[in-house]
This record gives structure tokens, sequence and C-alpha cells, in this order.
């Protein structure tokens, strides 16, 4: 689309909303939908029927030839199978469209072939969708033309959940029940639902298409296993917010039209920190809606991309020494009639009900650090937590001057009694506003932050779900305000009953609490002396997930069953084990067949050339200096393969479990550093004519 357009006409057309089910269904039917959405009544298939067949006329009439189901199972994308609405044909030899409710409501994927961890065997490899009402259909258009496509759930036969909805939908109930309970004490009587509201951040790159296709590192595993730094990284910030170069800008603007179009609220757009990264965040939404549309933006972004020649890098660490990728989970509790738990108001010290709410997620964080810690795990994000980059892999709660300051006061004195005030900024130009300052600054080193009236969690990886760390967040903040709850509900004195509760709460977490930066070695001190835990790295976070202390939790809120738990724990090792396996088979691949014979080759035209300058009795030193340096780091390079190979072959054969994925991590990663290490020196020595790809430079500054 290149004429000019308005975003109100385009957005939300290929979306069956509020507005087209209000047009297009009977009167009783939307009802009875509505009250389904909003209150979760199950749905009878004479109604069913009904919307599946208006769905199926508004489909086509955008052009849809298909429906799928689509779901997200545990492999970390999403997936779908198409049926065409065809029926079987008639007499005359014609067929007709048809789509029943039956259809609309469940579907049934050959189940075997998706990650279960052992909840389900072949033998029984029945799976089930289930239609996810609370997030509209859409007609996406791609190379397959038209398809309806239906947000749904995914679990087995038995009722396991598996996938990342399943788990994410109980949880929001799980969190609007007790979040209920809780508002009621304080007297709301009106509101009828709270439901946990998500704003993901998402982090790219984009590389040019031709050069993707040179590196093998990036087409088989998204990220670049060698590669030397330019001479220029990232250190004069001169991306950070720059201006947008005309190709990325032709691409946002398309991103944003298709993002538009399926109803996805793509709202701000940015360079990042790094060279060729950037960012795009929509408006926030119900948790389950922006997981949903966060696998949309994902996959506009890489589909786009390759409209342009260009392609997206969703992994957290394409490139070593430049900033990698990371989402920024936004997350607060809104009621149905538009209440924000988390909105403090102006003084917060008096706002009895925010602080509860407040102590009880800095009780729920503290006590749950290593679930959310791992919530965040995944083989990419180990490049980034705990590096000198994204936050740190220790969990703390940054919450700014004002609210750590009533903090302080509930501590020390057991009452609040004032909230510091933000004030004026002065810019010092006549002609310039005063402007009003937030009572807070910002803190980007932390990864769970208080920002005004919603907690950003800021470790998730680029290309992980969103999901995970909100089923995380949603159940253990249930489980906070419950016990909460518990007490006062019996109190005999409410006022003081939430008084010493609050105190209480904010005396024994606030260790969790801290302002300073996250990204120093002090703070690895700090947070060791107050007890925090620090894991370093997936295999070590993977183990959370088991605790009894996390299956009694997970059990009580009917979130995941011990079962579930366990099986994705073993899906997880699988898949680490699954990620590592793949990089080091394809360092052993380009070692052995682009860079052992590249350097052979040029050691050769090197040795010609020291013969040759002798030969003509010149000084041949300079020459043979050279090839003597890269001799010796291509024998490095030789002895670092050969060890590689022997690693990866020996954990291939291991037994799946948590004993291969610690093996992939304590020696098949530095055996896969150690064969880097030579390979990125000669590239900082090697003729880049004799080089077999695109260097860093290549890949970041010449997009
Ligand atoms: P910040 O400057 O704090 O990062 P932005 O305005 O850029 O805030 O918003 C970042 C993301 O947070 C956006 O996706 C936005 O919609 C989302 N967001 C804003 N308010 C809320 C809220 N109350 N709950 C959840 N997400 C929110
Ligand atoms: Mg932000």
């Amino acid at each position: 689309m290149s004429e000019a357009f308005n975003v109100a006409d385009i957005f939300g057309e290929d979306v069956f909303n509020d507005t087209v089910m209000q047009e297009r269904l009977p009167k009783k039917v939307y009802r009875d939908l509505k009250k389904t959405i909003e209150e979760g009544k199950e749905l009878d298939l004479a109604t069913a029927d009904v919307i599946a067949h208006e769905m199926k006329e508004w489909a086509i009439e955008k052009g849809a030839t298909h429906y799928t189901h689509w779901f997200q199972p545990l492999t970390g994308v999403t997936a779908e199978k198409h049926d065409s609405f065809i029926s079987a044909p008639m007499p005359s030899g014609k067929v007709l469209m048809s789509f029943s409710g039956k259809e609309l409501i469940k579907g049934e994927p050959d189940a075997s072939s998706f990650p279960s961890g052992g909840l389900r065997a072949t033998f029984e490899a029945r799976g089930y969708t289930a239609w996810d009402c609370t997030s509209p259909a859409f007609v996406r258009k791609d190379a397959a033309g038209a398809t309806l496509c239906i947000p749904t759930a995914f679990c087995s036969y038995t009722g396991e959940a598996l996938d990342q909805k399943t788990p994410l939908l109980r949880s929001m109930e799980a969190i609007n029940i007790q979040a209920l309970r809780l508002i009621r004490l304080f007297g709301n009587t009106t509101s009828k639902k709270v439901t946990p509201s998500v704003g993901p951040e998402q982090e790219y790159f984009l590389v040019d298409a031709k050069k993707f296709q040179q590196r093998k590192d990036l087409i088989y595993t998204g990220r670049t296993l060698f590669g030397a730094m330019p001479p220029k990284g990232q250190e004069l910030d001169d991306h950070y917010f720059g201006t947008i170069r005309q190709r990325i800008a032709g691409f946002m603007r398309d991103v944003n039209i298709e993002l538009w179009k399926v109803g996805v609220t793509s709202k701000t757009q940015h360079n990042e920190v790094a060279p060729a990264q950037h960012e795009l965040a929509p408006i926030y939404a119900p948790a389950n809606v922006a997981v949903d549309h966060n696998h949309l933006v994902m996959q506009t972004l890489k589909r786009v991309a390759g409209q342009h020649g260009l392609k997206c890098l969703l992994h957290e660490k394409p490139f070593a020494g430049v900033n990698g990728s990371g989402k920024h989970d936004n997350w607060s509790l809104i009621t149905d009639d538009g209440k924000n738990l988390l909105d403090p108001g102006k003084t917060p010290h008096e706002n009895i009900q925010f602080l509860l709410v407040l102590t009880c997620i800095l009780k729920a964080v503290d006590e749950h650090a290593d679930l959310l810690r791992e919530s965040a795990a995944d083989p990419g994000n180990d490049h980034r937590l705990g590096a000198n980059e994204a936050p740190p892999a220790i969990i703390s709660i940054f919450l700014g001057d004002q609210l750590e300051d009533v903090i302080e006061q509930l501590v020390s004195t057991g009452e609040a009694t004032h909230s510091l005030k933000g004030g004026k900024l002065k810019t010092g130009v006549r002609t310039l506003p005063d402007l009003a300052k937030d009572a807070t600054d910002r803190n980007r080193t932390s990864p769970f932050a208080f920002t005004g009236n919603k907690f950003e969690f800021r470790m998730v990886g680029s290309r992980d779900s969103v999901a995970g760390p909100n089923v995380v967040l949603n159940t253990i903040i249930a489980e906070a305000f419950s016990e909460a709850c518990d007490v006062l509900e019996q109190a005999e004195d409410f006022e003081m009953a939430v008084h010493d509760l609050i105190k209480q709460y904010a005396t024994d977490h606030q260790r969790i609490i801290f302002n300073g930066n996250g990204y120093s070695e002090e703070w690895v001190k700090e947070a060791e002396r107050r007890g925090l835990p620090n894991i370093s790295s997936m295999v070590e976070a993977i183990p959370a997930l088991t605790t009894e202390k996390s299956v009694a939790m997970f059990e009580k809120f009917k979130v995941f069953t011990r079962a579930e738990l366990e099986s994705r724990e073993e899906i997880k090792y699988e898949n680490y084990a699954k990620a590592i396996n793949i990089e080091a088979r394809t360092m052993i691949d380009m070692a052995s067949k682009q860079f052992v014979p590249a350097f052979i080759k040029y050691t050769k035209s090197l040795a010609d050339t020291v013969i040759a300058v002798r030969d003509a009795g010149a000084d041949a030193s300079v020459q043979s200096d050279l090839l003597n340096e890269v001799s010796g780091y291509l024998a490095e390079t030789k002895r670092a393969l050969e060890t590689l190979m022997k690693v990866t072959e020996q954990a291939a054969a291991m037994p799946e479990g948590g004993d291969q994925a610690r093996y992939y991590h304590s020696d098949v990663v530095p055996a896969m550093e150690a064969l880097r290490a030579p390979v990125d020196a000669l590239e900082m020595i090697v003729d880049k004519e004799a080089w077999p790809m695109p260097s860093y430079g290549d890949l970041i500054f010449e997009v």
C-alpha cells in the first residue's frame, strides 16, 4: 500500500470484532456470546452453529478459502492446520461452503508430533483445540491466500494442557477470583471482573536477506556463532532513537498496516541501542489477547521483512558484543469498569488498597523469584541475563524514590504519613515550558520495575512467548492476594488488620527492593548477602518448576497439575539440549566446510608468496610472520573442532533429560566458545577477500 490512507479506516478491518458481531449476529445469539466472553457462560451448540455460519460468510467475503484453529504448542511458535470450507460435492457436482458450530468450537489436530513431555503416548495421540472466544478471530492474508484464524487452546484427550494458552487462561481466572475478593474487602461491590493487562514491547534486528543466506549460523540457529566485532559497535549510542533509515521506514510502515488490519494496536516504533536493532510496542490488552497479538507481531515482522529483501532476527543474541533483544512485559490489573489496581494515585501513602496490592506483589516476587526467573529462561536468553546489558539474572524490584520512601516509612515507623512529590523540571530556557516531573525516575537496569501504574518485567527473551511469564505473574500474585484475603476476611478490626499486614509484608520482603545499578558487581555481592537467588543459566532455572512450593501453588490455583509441570520441565530440558546440539553441529559444519578450507587456501597462498618473495631476493619476514600466526590459529581451530565433535557426540548419545541438558551446558557450550575464539582472531588478520561469509560489519552496518 503506497497511497495515503486513514488508519482509523483500516484498523481491525480483518477482525471478527464486536462491531461485526453486532451487525451480523441475531440479537439473542450476540447476547449469549457476550455472556460467554464476559462471564465464561457455556455456549450451546445451536448458538455456536449460528456464529460459525456468520463467521464463515464474513470470512468468505474477505476472500477466505480456509479456516484454521490457531494454537500455541510448546514448540515456542504457533501451529495451525488448514481446512477449506468446502463440503462433499453435491449430485450436481458443485460444492457448498460450510462451517459448523462444532468445527468452530473444537478441532482435532494429530497431536502426536507436538511436544508433550510424556503426557501423551503416541498411541493415544488425540489432542483437541478449543476456541478461545475471548480473543477475536481474524482473516490473515498471505501467500496462502486468505485464512480465517481462530485462536484456540490445545489440550490432550484427558484435559492436560499441551500449550501456552490453557495455563494462561487458567491463571487469568485465578487472579480474577482473588483480586475480586481483595477489592470487595475495600468496599468495591460494582466491578465484575479483574483482568491482567499486558503490553509487550518487542525488540528485533533486521539484516539484508542476501547476506543472511550466506550465513549458515543465522539460517540454522538464528544467531551468529562466529564473528569478530567491527571497528565500530554501539559505543557512540548514535543508533538509539536515531533517525530511521528509508529502507527500514518502508518496512515499518508495511508492518503497521498489516498489524492494524488484524486489530493489533501497533503504537510505538524506534531504533534500539544496537546497530540494526529496532523495537515495536502495541497498546496493552487483556493478557491472552496480548499474547496472541505478540505472536502476530513476530510473524508479521518476519513475513514483511521477506517482502523488503530483509530478514528479521528475533533471537535474543544474534551478535556477540552488541546488545541482544528482549521483550518488556508490562503488566497491571484492570477492572471491567476501568480501575487500575496498580494506580497509586497522587498520595500513595493514603491509598491503603494500593499499598496492600503493592506489598502483596513484593511478597509474591520475593517468594517465587526462582519461578519468575525460570519463566524468562530460554537458550538464547542465557547470553543476556547476567551479562552486562539486559537485566541481571537476579530478580529484584525497582519501586522508585516515592514508593521506596513510603515502604521505608511503613517498615521503620509502621505508619506512612507522606508521599514525595515530583515537583517541576526547570529547563532554564524561557521559551520552553516547565514540565511536571514524575515522582520517580526510571531505572533501566532493574528486571522488575514499577513504572507509574504498572510493573515492567524486563527479563523475557525476544523470541519467547510472553505467556509463560504472565502465567507465573498471575499465579504468584493470585496466591499473595488469596493469603491476604484469608487473613483480612476473618479480621474483627479490618483497619487494624490491613495496617498490620501491609507493615508485615513490607518488612518481610523489603530485601527484594533494589533501586541501584543492577549491572554492578556490588549488587551481585549485596544480593547474595540478602539471600536472593542468582540463577545464571536455563538449566539451573528449570528445577524451579517442580519444587514442592511451586507444585502446591499451581495445583491450589488450578493452573498446572504436578504432571503438567513435570512434562514442562522435561520439554524445557529437551528444548535446551536440542538448541545447543543444533548450534554445535552448525559450528562443526561451518568450521569443517568453510573456515578450515578457507584458512588452508589462505596459508597456501601465503606460503607461495613467501617463496616467491625470497626467490626475488627480498625480505619475506612480514609474510612469513603472518603465515606462522595464521597457521598457529589454524592448528588451534582444528584441535577445538575435534574436541567439539567429541563432546557433541557424547552429549547426543545421552538419554534425554536433565543430565543431558546439563552436560550440553557444562561441556558443549565451552567447547563451542573454544572453537569460536581462534576463528574470530583469524577474522581480524585474514584478508577480507579470503573470508568465506559476510562479517559483522557487513551484516549490521549495511542494512
Ligand atoms: P514506558 O515508557 O513505561 O516503557 P510506554 O508508554 O512506552 O511505557 O508503554 C510500554 C508498554 O506498556 C506499551 O505496550 C503500553 O501499552 C504498555 N502499558 C501502558 N500502561 C499499561 C498498563 N496499565 N498495563 C499494562 N501495560 C501498559
Ligand atoms: Mg518500557
